[in-house]
């Protein structure tokens, strides 16, 4: 008896269903059980990089039976005891124009509920008005953005989705440049394509994370940011020359490593391998500059409209 050729799924229509999960950064968080409080703490992959420009602030309008900031201001536990609404925290410092922002965030525990929420807004966001209601808070106006755990991007009270969102273990990065006006969200440093455009028509932003579910909890892991300039531009387009073979002078590398995130791919780039593949890949980069690429294939893939043309893009489509 033939098994028909139809049982077996096609390679890329598998890895198109995997691409729809959300996905942990490490091993980790494979186990099925809940963690204990103290196990959250016990994966630090992906938290070598020290830097934190900035911190998340106890909201005033709220007590800490809706959030629990720890002592270093970086982990946020949401709704301790119960959940009754939607809380809230925002960065202590507010994103200028003409800075380029990334920071990462770690999701600590599961995602369930109404949403669980990665962001940005303006001070005009009002965190108390959402306190007694469960609600997407991040893009319900015209003041905020949010990726959502389930994978929808909104803002403006509309809603797109195209990624696979995050679950526990999931490294969220968002990349902020004011001097464009954009904002790409990474899921384990992966870039999800140029979200939003026009971002400089406010005058300035604070990153933001909001939950509705009891008991979550995320880690702020990386804040940096550069001032736009020439040398930033240098700088990335000498970052997409280390992902080939070029060699660079130690200084300079040493100067990119400390900024790894601009030698993350952006703009609407993807890595076409496998995840864990472009993951030891992605370390690589920042441990060993001059390690082969090889089978490291870009495609290009945007769904929104683009900027004028950049030399930096250009590296985009180029196969190294
Ligand atoms: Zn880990």
């Amino acid at each position: 008896m033939f098994i028909t050729s139809s049982l077996v799924l096609p390679r890329s229509r598998a890895n198109a269903d995997s691409d729809r999960l959300a996905k942990p950064y490490c091993h980790c968080w494979n186990q099925r059980a809940p963690m204990s409080w103290k196990q959250l703490n016990s994966c630090s992959c992906g938290e070598d990089k020290d830097c934190n420009e900035w911190n998340w602030e106890q909201p005033q309008t709220s007590g800490t039976s809706w959030v629990v900031i720890s002592e270093d201001q970086k982990q946020v536990t949401f709704h301790p005891f119960y959940s009754s609404g939607t809380a809230a925290v925002r960065g202590n410092m507010p994103l200028q124009h003409n800075y380029h922002y990334y920071w990462e965030v770690k999701m600590l525990t599961e995602t369930y509920g109404t949403d669980i929420m990665v962001g940005i807004g303006t001070d005009k966001v009002n965190i108390a008005d959402s306190q007694f209601k469960f609600t997407s808070l991040l893009g319900q106006d015209e003041e905020s953005y949010g990726l959502s755990y389930t994978g929808a991007v909104h803002h403006g009270a509309t809603v797109t989705r195209d990624s696979a969102g995050f679950c526990r273990g999931t490294i969220v990065g968002v990349r902020l440049d004011m001097w464009r006006g954009t904002l790409e969200f990474y899921l384990n440093r992966k870039p999800q394509g140029i979200a939003f455009y026009n971002l400089r028509r406010h005058q300035a932003l604070y990153p933001m994370v909001c939950s509705t579910a009891a008991q979550s909890s995320m880690r702020l892991t990386y804040a940096a940011s550069w001032r736009a300039s020439l040398l930033v531009d240098a700088a990335k387009t000498l970052a997409a020359a280390s992902r080939t073979r070029t060699r660079l002078p130690p200084g300079l590398w040493y100067k990119l490593r400390s900024q790894f995130w601009l030698t993350l791919p952006n703009e609407g780039c993807l890595l076409d391998d496998e995840d864990e593949e472009s993951m030891q890949v992605s370390e690589s980069l920042q441990l060993a500059p001059n390690v082969s690429r090889a089978g490291m294939k870009r495609r290009y893939w945007q769904t929104s409209p683009l900027p004028p043309a950049s030399p930096e893009r250009a590296t985009c489509q180029t196969l190294p």
